[in-house]
């Protein structure tokens, strides 16, 4: 089980994933923050310091490789797992570089995601 402490913001332009994710993740313990794009995301980056991210790679405007960087910026030890799309495998490669630690290909699986969230947040 999360604890409160323990601060999670999921960054998607998708307001049923947003949803999705913030109840699944709240049921866990955690305190859920949520973003639709990359300024309100690194807003709440820089206010809350979350312990981590998740980060939907598309998103408008600024997109979710770009949001990563400045994250990398702003607080380097934010753990990052990016959301993707089929077929995004450069993407996703860019990502790792930049110290992503997974990303999940849409349509995930939940629990898989939840799994993964809560395994690096084992405190
Ligand atoms: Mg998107």
């Amino acid at each position: 089980m999360g604890s409160k402490d323990q601060k999670v913001l999921i960054v998607d332009d998708q307001y049923g994933i947003r949803v999705l994710l913030h109840e699944v993740l709240d049921k866990e313990g955690y305190s859920i923050f949520q973003a639709p794009n990359g300024v309100t995301a690194l807003q709440i980056v820089k206010d809350e310091k979350p312990d981590l991210v998740l980060l939907d790679m598309k998103i408008p405007g600024m997109d979710g490789l770009e949001i990563l960087r400045h994250i990398r910026n702003i607080e380097p030890d934010t753990k990052v797992i990016m959301m993707t799309a089929y077929g995004e495998l450069d993407l996703i490669k860019e990502a790792t570089v930049l110290g992503a630690i997974t990303h999940f290909t849409k349509p995930f699986d939940i629990d898989e995601l939840r799994e993964a969230v809560n395994q690096q947040l084992v405190s």
